[in-house]
């Protein structure tokens, strides 16, 4: 049963109910400080997955847009408006606009769940919230990053410095675009970069409004541009170029291996990606609350409809208590609401689009045809709202290598698989070709360190599932990615280290 209804939970009702059917005008890139349509005119249309009807339209950007977003941004960094400023300068800005982007946070977090349909409940803590503390931590940083003096003969001095890179390349997908936007482009700008984004067509309005945002809070024009449009053109174009000198990517591994080849195209810049999983969470008998872990399994799976990169999307399971969790994971799912994004009571939202959807239930169908057991969920559900919704679903009796288990769905899919010791768990949980995320509940103190060091993952969890801030990196290994964003560690990408090497003999 859901607790009573707070003022709080009221306030924020009405903010939302103001804002979620207000008209949104059709929307043009915005390059060089300025909104503008493409330069063929064409755009695109964007569909709500809360109704599937049309929102507005956006600019469908093309090589010549790119090539004027890549121009501005080049120029003003040669300028040195902004490259060359105090750091203590490009500070007061960054944390203006983390205060801008909390002032704006309702009208942020609304704009973006009409286009990508994550629960608002998630999206106002995930997308203006981190992005906000996104910008005021590398904003807080960039005036304490030293540089070092190498330890040489007396003879010479050798100073080692990190500068800004050049022009940035910023490709992010349609979930969570705020936030994963933010975890690129606010330490490439406090590192003194400019920056071209393209975001994922399905969810550009927020980070449109953004980079208005920051014009306001003073980011002199050219610094941050935006070309909106299709990943097979804009993104492409974009990629490609000649122009730019990194390439922040985060997305799917099929998209992240043809960056690799377009920069092998181009002019060889870096290009860093963060990509997929099928992150294990693994729970043995002496976890300290099978009734916590059942809980976190449940949100670490469904939240946001499984669209989430480090979802919790195989749960391994002792055999031992096997059934016992299993039972408490499916009564936990049966507890959620799932229903219009933007209302507060829902607990999981809409599907991204109906392509994702079908994809869905397409893993319903293989997980069945291969032998596993559907023990909740399994369907589309609220069709007459018109929108793209899916029943949280639960597959037992999944074996490792099902192609149910080995791939990535990115829904509210979740496999059961059990396991019969330690070993078998690691062996189990390393069997993808990802490396992302995973969680272990264990009271074993031994153990959770042995499979801290044995589990192939970017972050593990231990008895909890999902909890992070920035001062820790993200980033996976194997085929989920070759850098990390957040933390110190995430502003290392979007500077070039130099040597000076000073004969003071
Ligand atoms: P995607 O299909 O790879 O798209 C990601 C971005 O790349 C979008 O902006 C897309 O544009 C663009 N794109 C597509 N084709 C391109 C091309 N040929 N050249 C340049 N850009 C191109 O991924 P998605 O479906 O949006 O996102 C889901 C994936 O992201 C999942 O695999 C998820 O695990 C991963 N993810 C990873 C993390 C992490 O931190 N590791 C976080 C979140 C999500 P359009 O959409 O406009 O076509």
């Amino acid at each position: 049963m859901k607790s009573q209804v707070s003022n709080q939970q009221m306030a924020s009702s009405a903010q939302i109910d103001k804002l979620k059917n207000a008209k949104i005008k059709p929307q043009g890139h915005l390059i060089n400080g300025g909104r503008q349509p493409s330069r063929d005119g064409s755009v695109l249309e964007v569909l709500s997955p809360r109704d599937g009807k049309p929102l507005t339209t956006i600019a469908n950007g093309g090589a010549g847009d790119i090539d004027l977003a890549v121009a501005s941004a080049r120029k003003s960094f040669n300028q040195g408006s902004w490259s060359q400023m105090a750091p203590a300068g490009r500070k007061k800005i960054l944390i203006r606009l983390a205060e801008l982007i909390e002032a704006h946070a309702y009208k942020l977090a609304v704009l973006g769940v009409r286009d990508n349909g994550t629960e608002i409940s998630m999206a106002l803590k995930a997308e203006p919230g981190s992005a906000a503390d996104t910008f005021r931590y590398y904003g807080e940083a960039v005036d304490k990053v030293y540089g070092e003096i190498a330890p040489t003969a007396n003879n010479v001095v050798a100073l080692i410095e990190r500068g800004p890179i050049g022009v940035v390349g910023v490709i992010v997908p349609w979930n969570f675009p705020l936030m994963i936007g933010a975890w690129k482009i606010a330490p490439a700008l406090a590192a003194g970069n400019s920056v071209v984004l393209k975001p994922a067509a399905s969810a550009s309005l927020s980070l449109l409004l953004l980079a208005e945002l920051a014009l306001e809070a003073g980011l002199p024009a050219g610094v941050f541009n935006v070309v909106t449009g299709l990943g097979a053109t804009t993104g492409e174009a974009l990629a490609l170029h000649n122009d730019v000198d990194i390439l922040a990517f985060t997305g799917s591994g099929v998209i992240g291996r043809r960056l690799l080849e377009y920069s092998a195209q181009s002019n060889l810049k870096q290009v860093f990606l963060e990509l997929g999983g099928k992150s294990p969470n693994i729970i043995f008998p002496d976890a300290p609350s099978l009734a916590k872990a059942a809980k976190a399994a449940v949100n670490g799976i469904f939240r946001n409809s499984g669209q989430v990169c480090i979802s919790g999307s195989r749960l391994l399971v002792h055999r031992d208590i096997h059934d016992e969790f299993l039972a408490l994971v499916i009564a936990e799912t049966e507890k959620l609401t799932v229903g219009d994004p933007l209302d507060t009571a829902s607990d999981v939202g809409a599907i991204h689009c109906i392509e994702q959807l079908e994809k869905n239930l397409s893993y319903v169908a293989k997980a069945t045809n291969e032998g596993a057991t559907l023990c909740a969920g399994g369907k589309r559900t609220l069709s007459q709202s018109g929108g793209y919704y899916m029943q949280p679903t639960i597959f037992c009796n999944v074996s490792a290598d099902m192609q149910v288990a080995q791939e990535e769905v990115f829904g509210p899919l979740l496999c059961v698989i059990p396991f019969e010791n330690e070993a078998d768990a690691v062996r189990i949980a390393n069997a993808t070709d990802y490396g992302l995320a995973a969680g272990i509940w264990t009271a074993d103190l031994a153990r959770a360190h042995r499979m801290i060091k044995t589990v192939q993952s970017g972050v593990i969890h231990v008895n909890c599932y999902g909890g992070t801030d920035m001062t820790v990196p993200l980033g996976g290994m194997k085929q989920s990615g070759n850098g990390h964003d957040k933390s110190l560690h995430g502003l290392e990408k979007y500077t070039a280290l130099k040597t000076a090497w000073i004969d003071i003999g």
